[in-house]
């Protein structure tokens, strides 16, 4: 039988699709990833979003609420960009799912990929991203780089 592929943060495999034009390149994941079937995606980038933007966080809530229109997801211009990365969500749950993924391994801390914390009304707080609270409810596994041995290159 054939293994499920794993769906990756883009960012994680030296993607330079951060909000800051870098990557997390993470030694770990990558090495993990070696000879395995995976998906690397970036929702943000699927949101249509450029590269460097304007970095965004939750606010009055987290990725239920979003989901279910109790809070939004601003950046730090203040302006509301909710849609858009439920589109951008949107598209990289369809793409994985089509897969029928094994896991997901995701940047932590991103509004999108975050897996246990995620900023939030300006603090660090815990919760996930939307991208990975979507994956969730879908019933996938899902994990951050923090589980792997080894760093990303930069702070
Ligand atoms: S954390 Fe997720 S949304 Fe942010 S750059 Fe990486 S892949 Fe894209």
């Amino acid at each position: 039988m054939k293994k499920a592929p794993i769906i990756v943060s883009a960012c994680l495999l030296g993607k330079r699709c951060r909000y800051n034009g870098e990557d997390r390149a993470h030694a770990g994941v990558i090495r993990f990833l070696r000879r395995k079937k995976y998906l690397a995606v970036c929702p943000e980038k699927l949101a249509g979003w450029g590269v460097p933007r304007p970095p965004v966080e939750f606010h009055g809530g987290g990725a239920r609420e979003v989901a279910s229109g109790g809070a939004t997801i601003k950046d730090s211009r203040g302006r509301n960009r909710t849609a858009g990365l439920m589109k951008g969500v949107a598209r990289a749950l369809r793409r994985a799912l089509k897969l029928d993924p094994s896991e997901a391994i995701l940047k932590e801390k991103s509004p999108s990929c975050g897996v246990k914390r995620v900023y939030r009304d300006g603090k660090l707080k815990r919760g996930q991203g939307l991208f990975a609270y979507s994956l969730r409810r879908n019933g996938v596994k899902v994990r951050s780089e923090e589980s792997f041995a080894g760093r990303s290159g930069k702070p």
